[in-house]
């Protein structure tokens, strides 16, 4: 399948043919054509599938080259971030046509806040908006929805563990019930299956791979004490195999001790938490996006929703205690069909969690030894053990289907479980898509920050 079998209108297939998309992705192959005959949808879908242009891309055709310069279509996040990538693939893609978007977000200052309402009274066609700064414009009366024809939910199940469900229905309850409705999450828990029989219409349904790391991962771990952890650190980021990297880590002092010793290490590298202003956040971004700034350290902030190209390695400093909190991290490398590494420190006391990731991926993770020079890695119980201990707690979760089951299209290739990542050798480098940049030609009213613009 191509992109010209969707029959998108020749702007749209400019547009998407300049920022490199050849062929489309799982989801893309589903959804698009459900969004083109008008259904509902709910898709179950991760970020770093392609899902965020499989409801632009049908939107953006379904709106045409020269719309009506009203807001018809609206897009809620859970993060400024999320909002701030959609934007700029609506940017990217609709580059040829005459459509414009506006994206709102909180956390910004009085000059961001009247930028953005600035935005909004320019005729926007598509708005993009995090809920809560959504409310405050509906609610200070200088937003109207009352063209809206497409409302689209992304990430709706971290909108709801953000504690956005009441937002969420006070906005729909501003929107004309004649719509389609669109709805993306990356779980599928019973309070997401209960939002969507309340504000959708007879939806289809869509899913791909649920709770499976994109294709491309290699995944690893290494067995550590935790004094070993910092010196592996650095000896990874030392190897000179990676050129965009994310550390996570499980809590922000963590993060910010790991940073003084990374910094002292002469790395260069910068922390990014929740106490860091919005404004030093997009800065780091920035940076990290334009590859100026090789390694960022983070919490679980950072890790749904950033869509940076080329991140060639994700190292888990800790083991995640959420195990699809594993697979939101590790996919911020082999981003849409590329191909990254995703290494975990496991030590004694996180091999049960370890274990539950391998049990949700269903798959085991190839462990690759310690260099000699950090002495011995930590003796795990023997699997045995673990499964008596996992019987006798009566828990009825799913077996491992045999260890080596890629069913989910976690790779196994590369790197040949058991070889170190520490010797040096070239690491694989990832292609860049060709996206346009800058703003769109006549549409903008001058109002709209280029893509790049952190404000
Ligand atoms: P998403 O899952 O929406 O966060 O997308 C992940 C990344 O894949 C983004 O950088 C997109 O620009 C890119 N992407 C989406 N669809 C395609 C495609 N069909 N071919 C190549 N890259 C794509």
């Amino acid at each position: 399948m191509t992109f010209l079998d969707f029959n998108f209108n020749e702007q749209l297939t400019e547009g998407l043919l300049s920022m490199g998309y050849k062929t489309p992705t799982a989801i893309q192959q589903m959804a698009i054509p459900v969004v083109m005959e008008g259904k509902d949808i709910i898709a179950c879908a991760q970020t770093g599938t392609g899902k965020t242009a499989s409801y632009l891309l049908p939107v953006l055709n379904l709106l045409g080259p020269h719309p009506k310069h009203q807001i018809s279509a609206l897009i809620l996040a859970p993060t400024r971030e999320l909002a701030q990538q959609i934007d700029q693939q609506v940017e990217g893609l609709a580059y040829f046509t005459e459509i414009s978007s506006q994206a709102v977000f909180g956390g910004g200052d009085g000059i961001a806040y009247e930028q953005q309402k600035r935005g909004i009274t320019n005729k926007v066609d598509i708005l993009i908006a995090t809920p809560g700064r959504l409310i405050s414009f509906l609610a200070s009366g200088s937003l109207k929805l009352n063209h809206l024809q497409y409302l689209i939910l992304d990430e709706a199940d971290r909108m709801l563990d953000m504690g956005f469900y009441d937002d969420i229905m006070r906005i729909i309850s501003h929107l004309p019930t004649k719509r389609q409705t669109l709805m993306f999450s990356a779980t599928m828990p019973p309070r997401i299956r209960t939002l969507a029989k309340s504000i959708l219409n007879n939806p289809e349904q869509v899913n791909i791979a649920i709770s499976q790391p994109a294709a491309g991962i290699n995944q690893q771990i290494y067995k550590t004490f935790d004094g070993q952890k910092t010196k592996l650190l650095t000896m990874l980021l030392n190897s000179g195999q990676y050129t965009s990297i994310i550390v996570f880590a499980s809590t922000k002092e963590k993060v910010k001790a790991l940073y003084k010793e990374l910094k002292a290490a002469k790395l260069k590298v910068n922390a990014f938490h929740s106490d860091i202003t919005q404004h030093e956040r997009e800065e780091i971004l920035l940076e990290f996006k334009n590859k100026q700034l090789p390694i960022i350290i983070g919490t679980d902030a950072l890790s749904r929703g950033i869509d940076v190209e080329g991140i060639d390695l994700v190292v888990n400093y800790d083991v995640p205690g959420d195990p699809e909190d594993y697979i939101h991290r590790i996919g911020r490398t082999a981003r849409a069909a590329t191909t990254g590494t995703a290494i975990t420190f496991v030590n004694e006391r996180d091999q049960r969690k370890f274990k539950n990731i391998q049990q949700l991926i269903e798959r085991e993770i190839d462990e690759v030894p310690l260099p000699p020079e950090l002495g011995e890695a930590p003796q795990f119980k023997p699997d045995s053990d673990v499964k008596k201990r996992r019987n006798r707690g009566g828990g009825n979760k799913k077996r491992p289907g045999g260890g080596n089951n890629n069913s989910g299209g976690g790779s196994k290739t590369n790197g040949g479980g058991g070889s170190s990542n520490i010797s040096g050798g070239g690491g694989q480098r990832k292609p860049n898509h060709n996206r346009p940049r800058g703003n769109k030609p006549n549409n903008n009213n001058g109002s709209k920050p280029t893509p790049t613009d952190p404000s």
